[in-house]
């Protein structure tokens, strides 16, 4: 079946710094082209929404260096987009450093490049998204209409409880937990009740949230005052404002819980190249135990409609030719 894959991850030579040590799928990484096309081109991935890996201009710390690189990067991206404008499309990088600089960068990369949104990888030198001085970002995402995924990095400070056991950080556990914990600032600070028509993204199953609405909902009832107890539950938050992708998740039993919890207009196919494998990603979807409409709406028409990406040229010519045969009836 076709699919679409949006946490599909590049870097460029001046991004290696903000990577601690040496990467080992750099070369992966870097290749923009032939390479990753094939992986595609094996396992059905019609199109990658492209994004710079993790952690990106948020690991710099002075603004104007973070706003240039992120430019450049979207250029690149732009480019690499042009040469192959079937196969790739892009998610904006941005420098959250000064949120109104943040805002235009991505207003010029969906207006002017043709981006599909922004992927964020997580804080900022330690500030959140659900912070006041974001509110002027949320509102241009806002009018925009695009959405934003939010992906990990590691946590600003690290916990007591990770020290002495490294093997619990990055893609293991740390992340995860600091990812859920960024979305659910978001969540429960109030940015979806200013800001309603905000969608998020989140990659890796929806980072535990899917298995854990009904604990959020019956915790939040408590903390809630007794003249506010009619308030929106974070389950019912979750389900409008965010939806969530496959990426770096193969398991069935987690495929079919995130849907039952949100939904099948909200799950979508991902793969997290190069840090995860395409055909093991694509053999996990295929084989997933849901009927063949709900295995066609996680593999392409969710994200379509989410990225508000144009049906491909055969299934529009499909469709049309299905609509001149039922008003000639
Ligand atoms: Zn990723």
């Amino acid at each position: 079946m076709k699919k679409i894959a949006l946490e599909e991850h590049f870097t460029t030579p001046l991004f290696f710094k903000y990577n601690q040590g040496t990467n080992p799928f750099q070369d992966q990484l870097l290749d923009l082209g032939n390479r990753r096309l094939e992986a595609m081109d094996k396992v059905g991935i019609a199109l990658a929404v492209l994004s710079i890996t993790t952690p990106g201009v948020q690991a710099e710390p002075d603004t104007l260096t973070a706003v240039k690189r992120a430019h450049e990067a979207n250029d690149l991206l732009a480019g690499v987009i042009q040469k192959y404008p079937k196969r790739f499309a892009g998610f904006a990088h941005l420098s959250l450093h000064d949120p109104k600089v943040a805002a235009d960068e991505l207003t010029r990369c969906v207006v002017d490049l043709g981006f599909k949104g922004a992927l964020i990888n997580g804080h900022t030198n330690g500030r959140y998204l659900d912070e006041e001085i974001y509110y002027p970002f949320w509102e241009r995402v806002q009018d925009l209409g695009v959405p934003i995924y939010l992906h990990p990095r590691d946590p600003y400070d690290l916990p007591q409880e990770y020290h002495g056991h490294p093997e619990l950080l990055g893609a293991t556990w740390s992340w995860t937990a600091e990812t859920a914990a960024h979305a659910l600032r978001l969540v429960f600070g109030g940015t979806f009740e200013r800001f309603p028509k905000v969608t998020i993204i989140l990659g890796h199953m929806g980072e535990t949230l899917p298995y854990l609405l009904w604990r959020l909902d019956s915790r939040r009832r408590i903390q809630l005052p007794p003249d506010k107890k009619d308030a929106r539950l974070p389950s019912e938050t979750i389900k409008s404002n965010i939806v969530i992708t496959t990426a770096g998740v193969c398991s069935h039993a987690s495929l079919v819980c995130a849907l039952s919890a949100l939904g099948e207009n909200s799950v979508m196919f991902s793969v997290d190249y190069p840090y995860e494998d395409c055909t093991i990603a694509a053999e996990f979807i295929e084989s997933a135990p849901i009927s063949a409409a709900t295995r066609a709406k996680v593999c392409y028409g969710n994200a379509e409609r989410i990225l508000q990406l144009a049906p491909d040229v055969e299934s529009t010519s499909v469709q049309s030719v299905q609509k001149l045969v039922e008003t000639a009836r």
